[in-house]
């Protein structure tokens, strides 16, 4: 018997209980480490946006760096 379990990488409809399709993601405006996973249910004809945390991304442009200046 097919079962959902595992699928945490996917979106499901509260309505219907299906598969909602991933179809973008886009940042946050507000918090840098987030971004907003949009997803889209063909039943429903509806989109969902899911607030998830950035992976951490190798290096770290984002962090200012503290200005040792000699000014
Ligand atoms: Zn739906």
């Amino acid at each position: 018997m097919p079962h959902p379990d595992g699928v945490d990488a996917a979106a499901n409809c509260p309505q219907y209980r299906a598969a909602m399709v991933h179809v973008a993601i886009a940042p946050h405006p507000v918090v840098r480490t987030m971004q907003r996973s949009i997803y889209m249910c063909a039943p429903c004809n509806r989109t969902r946006a899911y607030m998830l945390q950035t992976p951490v991304l190798t290096g770290n442009p984002a962090d200012p760096q503290p200005q040792h200046g000699h000014a």
